[in-house]
């Protein structure tokens, strides 16, 4: 890593994809469904022909995988021939981060599922290009015509700025099981600010504030930040709620009816909204904890190490049954990742048992109840927000070793924030009273609107009496 000099942040050149939703119709959706399912048989088949391979005492390679794919003959996989080789090149990399997982003790099976649908890639200049006319051309193979698009707009969201397509690289097209649609995933070079210099700075996780972040600002001052998560507690409610109703109907009607197809679909509807929302929490949340590590330089970031509280949750059973689906659905590593890759620094974990409960003034152990944290030593009475003590004690303990207090005369600068921006109680009533009297306006309006227009159709409408049509309120009778 670079380390530039203090209090001056460093930008670095980074990859981001931006996801793009796109409608395809008529023969480019019927092709781009048949080379997805396709792709999907040509993986099976490599799959098929490893554990075979494995059967047979081989280790088969990368380029051992993409030789049997592309010795299937040319007319059975009408895919362009980079999309073919990604097939082989991903099952690689499936294989390799099994194998891994499974040394670091995990309980994983090297890739062995049958798959439906697979996503395409498309590298660039071969397998995408731009048409003549503007026009994006996903290249199925030479002789074959392609899937053909019209030019996606990527905006990069930290600029503002369109990203033109000569900066693109390989583009793949995949399909949101839950929204029921296509998307491209543009991937593209931009700079971004990281950060750089010799501060550290720790953070505490949890479920209801998600990142608690803590810096000396000076020797005298700890700045602490502290991101509230009620929004993403609020759609996972939701969600869970919506998903456990619509089960309880699944269970009562017959599989592949009607109704059921209806539910299943509602099912993934309510899924995919709230996954989206989920995905932009995360960013908002890590967002906001790099602008504290960048306005601070940080240079090292410590995090309290809760890595794997998240599984087994049923067998421990040290938790209701609510906690432990709060704790199971709580998305602490893609935060992480989200940060790390945000920042440019690479996250220490460092064990955090007991920072929540030592007072970080005496040293005493304290059970805190409730959000506020109050030492019950009587020479003592320190009270601070309780996810703050967590940060300052994870703080102490990656420069001491263990936790050693705070000076007396240390002042503690607590910043609130929320992730995600939503109105209070009192500005969702003021909205809706503002949208009830609207209402109201409109239809008096129309009701007025109305009734002038009978009134002034009246005489004709007591000619034409007969006439079974309705008579149309508001169109003036000449
Ligand atoms: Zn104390």
């Amino acid at each position: 890593m670079v380390v530039a000099p203090a209090g001056t942040p460093t930008s670095r050149e980074v990859t981001r994809t931006s996801i793009v939703p796109v409608t395809l119709s008529g023969a480019n959706y019927r092709r781009a469904h048949d080379a997805h399912h396709l792709a999907a048989g040509l993986w099976d088949q490599a799959v098929d022909w490893v554990h075979a391979e494995w059967r047979a005492k081989h280790n088969p390679g990368k380029y051992d995988i993409q030789s049997f794919i592309t010795s299937i003959p040319r007319e059975k996989r009408p895919l362009h021939a980079h999309s073919t080789e990604t097939i082989a090149h991903d099952l690689h990399e499936a294989i390799k981060t099994s194998r891994s997982n499974r040394k670091n003790g995990m309980l994983v099976r090297t890739p062995w599922r049958k798959k439906n649908y697979r996503p395409l890639s498309f590298s660039k200049g071969y397998g995408w290009r731009l048409r003549p006319d503007g026009k994006l051309n996903l290249s199925l193979g030479r002789g074959r015509p392609g899937i053909v698009l019209e030019l996606p707009k990527v905006i990069d969201p930290v600029t503002g700025e369109l990203i033109s397509h000569d900066l693109w690289g390989e583009i793949q097209l995949c399909w949101d099981i839950d929204n029921r649609q296509h998307s491209l995933h543009i991937p593209y070079k931009t700079r971004r600010q990281v950060s750089a210099g010799e501060t550290i700075t720790t953070i505490d996780e949890g479920i209801i504030n998600p990142m608690t972040l803590a810096t000396w600002a000076d020797n005298k001052t700890i700045d602490i930040t502290i991101i509230n998560g009620r929004e993403a507690r609020a759609i996972k409610r939701q969600r869970n709620k919506a998903v456990s109703g619509l089960q309880r109907k699944l269970s009562k009607c017959k599989n592949g009816s009607y109704k059921h197809r209806r539910l299943v679909a509602a099912k993934k509807r309510f899924k995919g909204k709230a996954r989206l929302q989920l995905r932009d929490f995360d960013h908002q949340v890590s967002r906001k904890a790099t602008d504290h590590v960048i306005a601070h330089t940080t240079g090292r970031l410590v995090v309290g190490d809760v890595r794997g509280i998240e599984r087994k949750t049923k067998q421990r059973r040290r938790m209701g049954r609510h906690g432990r689906q709060q704790l199971s659905q709580w998305s602490r590593g893609v935060q992480e990742k989200y940060l790390a890759e945000k920042t440019g620094l690479e996250l220490e974990h460092l064990n955090e048992s007991n920072s929540s409960k030592t007072c970080p003034a005496c040293g005493a152990r304290n059970c805190p109840s409730g959000r506020e944290y109050r030492c019950k030593n009587p020479n003592c009475g320190f009270t601070c927000h309780r996810d703050a003590i967590g940060a300052i004690n994870v703080f102490q303990k990656a420069i001491h070793g263990d936790y050693v207090p705070i000076g007396p005369d240390v002042v503690i600068c607590v910043t609130n924030l929320e992730a995600v921006k939503r109105w209070s109680v009192h500005q969702s009533e003021a909205h809706h009273m503002v949208q009830c009297r609207k209402a109201r306006a409109l239809s008096s309006a129309q009701n007025r609107a109305s009734a002038e227009a009978t009134w002034q159709s009246k005489p004709k409408l007591a000619n034409s009496s007969t006439s079974s049509s309705k008579p149309d309120p508001l169109v003036a009778v000449p």
